[in-house]
C-alpha cells in the first residue's frame, strides 16, 4: 500500500469490518464516519466521526484484528496512512507512553466487548488492565514520582569528596556529590537515581539545584579558608547542555554567590562528547566565560584520543575501573602511565579518581599525576565535615608517601 493515498467512500460503504486485519489506519478529509461494533446479526453504532479525526489505528498499535467496524456515512474522502509510518513512531516513543497506548488501547478493547455482552457500558475500573503488567516501566514512573516529590520536599543533600594536590598533600578542591537522604529508602546513591532523572525532564531543576548548592558551599568553604584557593567539581548532565538557559542560569548563580567560574570545574563525560560539533561548541563557551571543564572518566567511553584532539578540556579525570586494575595488571599500569604522559604533553592536568590504597597513591604520584581522590583521603562526606577537613588539614590523613 502505497503512503498517504487518498480513498473515497460511497453512503453506508464498509470500510473494514470486526475481524479484519489492520494493516492501515485512516485520516476523515471529508464526510463522516460510523464505527459499529457486531453483535451478532445486528450492528451498534459507537461513534460517528468527521474530518480531521483518525480511526483505525488500534489494531496496528497492538496487532489485534479489527474490534469494531467502520462505515460511510455519506460520501467521503480518507487519508490512508500506513502501518509502518504508524508503527515506527510508536515502537521508537518513550516505553512508559507505548505502555500507556497499549493499555489505553486494551481498556477500549474491553469495553467493547462489555459493550456487547452486556449492552451496557464498564466503569474504567471495572477493567482488569494489569493483567500483563510491565512492572519495571510502572516502577518507573512511580519512583519518577517519588523523586519529583523529593526535590520539592528538599531531600537531596550534597556530599563532597576532598581532591587531593598529590604533590602538596594539600586539599586542592572538591567533587560536588548528590545523595538522596530519603525518609522511606535512607540514604540513595546517585547512580540509583540519576539514570532516571536524566531520562526525565526532571534532571534539569536537580542540576540546578546541584549547581546552586555547590556554589553556596563554595562560597562558604572559600571565605573560611582563603589561602587555599579551593575549587569545587561539578558534574554537568547531557540534558543540561540542552537547556537554553545553560549559560545564563550558571552566571546568575555564580553572581548570587560570589564565586568566581575559575574556581568551578564542570565534569562532563566522554558519552556527552559523541553528540559532535554542537557539544564542541558549549563546552568552548563554558571555557570562553572562564568555567574549567574535566573530562570525567576518560578511558571508559570511546574513541578517548580523538576527543582530546577535537576539544579542550583543563581537566582529564581517570577512571577509578583503571586505577582499581593498576596494581594487579601490568597492561593496565602501562595505559595509566601512557594517559599520565599524554597528558603532560597535551598539559591538561590528570586527576586520579579511586585511590584506595597506598599502593595506587604510590604508583601514581610515582608517574607523576597531579591530583586524586578516592576513599583512601576520604568518601563523600557532608559539608559539615568537609569544613571540619579543611580545618584538620595539616593533621589529617593525607600522608607523604616517603
Ligand atoms: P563520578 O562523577 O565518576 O563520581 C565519582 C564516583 O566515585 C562517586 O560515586 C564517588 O563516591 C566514587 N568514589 C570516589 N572515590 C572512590 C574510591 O576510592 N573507590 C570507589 N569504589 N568509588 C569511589 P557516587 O557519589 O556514587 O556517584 C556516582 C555517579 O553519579 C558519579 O560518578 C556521577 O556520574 C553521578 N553523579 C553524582 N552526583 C551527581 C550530580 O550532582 N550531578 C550529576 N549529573 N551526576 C552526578
Ligand atoms: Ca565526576
Ligand atoms: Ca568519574
Amino acid at each position: 500500500m502505497s503512503l498517504n493515498h487518498v480513498v473515497l467512500f460511497s453512503d453506508a460503504e464498509v470500510i473494514f469490518d470486526k475481524g479484519d486485519e489492520g494493516n492501515c489506519a485512516y485520516i476523515i478529509d471529508r464526510g463522516r464516519i460510523e464505527i459499529f461494533l457486531v453483535d451478532g446479526g445486528t450492528n451498534t453504532p459507537v461513534a460517528i466521526l468527521g474530518p480531521g479525526e483518525i480511526f483505525g489505528e488500534m489494531a496496528i498499535v497492538d496487532g489485534s484484528p479489527r474490534s469494531a467496524g467502520a462505515r460511510a456515512v455519506g460520501d467521503c474522502s480518507l487519508t490512508v496512512v500506513s502501518k509502518d509510518q504508524l508503527y515506527e513512531r510508536i515502537e521508537s516513543a518513550d516505553p512508559v507512553v507505548r505502555l500507556l497506548v497499549r493499555m489505553l488501547i486494551k481498556r477500549i478493547r474491553e469495553n467493547n466487548e462489555k459493550l456487547i455482552s452486556h449492552k451496557t457500558p464498564v466503569a474504567a475500573n471495572d477493567v482488569n488492565v494489569t493483567e500483563n503488567p510491565d512492572e519495571a516501566v510502572i516502577n518507573k514512573i512511580r519512583f519518577e514520582k517519588e523523586l519529583n516529590e523529593a526535590l520539592k520536599a528538599n531531600e537531596f543533600v550534597m556530599h563532597y569528596q576532598p581532591i587531593i594536590n598529590l604533590k602538596s598533600n594539600e586539599i586542592a578542591g572538591f567533587e560536588a556529590l548528590i545523595r538522596w537522604d530519603s525518609p522511606q529508602h535512607g540514604l540513595v546513591r546517585p547512580d540509583l537515581f540519576m539514570g532516571l532523572a536524566e531520562e526525565t525532564s526532571l534532571i534539569v531543576p536537580i542540576s540546578d539545584w546541584v549547581f546552586d548548592e555547590s556554589c553556596k558551599s563554595l562560597k562558604l568553604l572559600s571565605e573560611k579558608f582563603p589561602q587555599e584557593n579551593l575549587f569545587m567539581s561539578i558534574n554537568i548532565s547531557g540534558k543540561q547542555f540542552s537547556d537554553p538557559d545553560f549559560f545564563d542560569k550558571m552566571l546568575a548563580v555564580v553572581k548570587k554567590h560570589g564565586v568566581q567560574p575559575s574556581q568551578i570545574k564542570l565534569e562532563v563525560t566522554e558519552t556527552l562528547l559523541v553528540e559532535g560539533d554542537f557539544v564542541k561548541i558549549l563546552i568552548d563557551k563554558c571555557r570562553e566565560l572562564g568555567f574549567n571543564v574535566s573530562l570525567d572518566d576518560f578511558g571508559t567511553g570511546y574513541s578517548s584520543l580523538s576527543y582530546l584532539s577535537d576539544f579542550s578540556f583543563d581537566n582529564l579525570k581517570i577512571d577509578k575501573s583503571f586505577v582499581k586494575k593498576m596494581g594487579a595488571d601490568n597492561k593496565t599500569a602501562v595505559i595509566v602511565q601512557s594517559i599520565v604522559s599524554m597528558s603532560k604533553g597535551l598539559e591538561v592536568p590528570v586527576i586520579a579518581e579511586g585511590i584506595e590504597t597506598l599502593e595506587d597513591l604510590t604508583s601514581l604520584t610515582s608517574l607523576g599525576c597531579e591530583y586524586g581522590q578516592g576513599y583512601y583521603f576520604s568518601k563523600p562526606v557532608a559539608f559539615s565535615e568537609a569544613e571540619e577537613m579543611l580545618s584538620n588539614a595539616s593533621t589529617i590523613v593525607f600522608k607523604r608517601v616517603s
